[in-house]
């Protein structure tokens, strides 16, 4: 017997968290040890961190360019996040997709709810941190953002982890080991579904 998944058709997985919750590590570590998937290179106007690359974290532009996309209709979703703007390009989506590759979109819960509206089928995972504790800890601890900043991601958070319930599945990151297993298994069980299984 023979399986082979619709090599044609990338699914679409959605990943959302509040900043601190470990999600990019998860999103970095989970496509090496997945075959067949890739991370969406988003778009954004924030400034690039230290050790980020352009191209390869994110595109960076400013927010003119940024605009200009988004009246020519070239994004799948965007979002102003901690006052700065961020989006999938549909372009970038269509490249990977029609590559056979299942696609990662590391996005905010705004983003996601526009995803649901465009694209059926995409599955929707939830990262939470252990506690609220937890993430202010992994906040301050990254540095990276003044006190101020750090407030505002903590506010946010609150926010955006009141939309968890809304999607399909959610993994609480206490240990990245575990929390890497428990991602590799949901797309290991959405590869599997039935329907998404040719059979020769
Ligand atoms: P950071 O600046 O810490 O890399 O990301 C801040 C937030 O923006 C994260 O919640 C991340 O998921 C979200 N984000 C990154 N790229 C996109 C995108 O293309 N669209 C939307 N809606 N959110 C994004």
């Amino acid at each position: 017997m023979q399986r082979i998944s619709k090599g044609d058709m990338g699914r679409l997985f959605i990943i959302s968290a509040p900043s601190g919750s470990g999600k990019t590590t998860l999103c970095e570590k989970i496509i090496k040890l997945i075959p067949n998937l890739k991370l969406s290179i988003s778009y954004t106007t924030r400034q690039p961190r230290k050790r980020e690359i352009n191209n390869a974290h994110y595109t960076f532009i400013n927010e003119k360019k940024f605009k200009a996309m988004i009246d020519k209709g070239e994004f799948a979703e965007w979002a102003r996040v901690h006052g700065n703007l961020y989006g999938t390009s549909l372009k970038r989506l269509d490249e990977i997709r029609k590559s056979g590759y299942d696609i990662i979109l590391d996005i905010d819960v705004r983003g996601a709810i526009q995803i649901k509206r465009k694209f059926k089928n995409a599955v929707y995972i939830f990262v939470l941190p252990p506690s609220m504790d937890e993430l202010e800890r992994r906040l301050r601890k990254r540095m990276s953002e003044s006190d101020n900043e750090i407030k505002r991601r903590i506010n946010r958070a609150k926010e955006e982890i009141s939309y968890y319930k809304s999607y399909d599945y959610v993994i609480i990151n206490t240990n990245i080991k575990k929390a890497l297993r428990e991602l590799e298994t949901i797309i290991i069980a959405e590869r599997l579904k039935t329907k998404e299984v040719k059979w020769i």
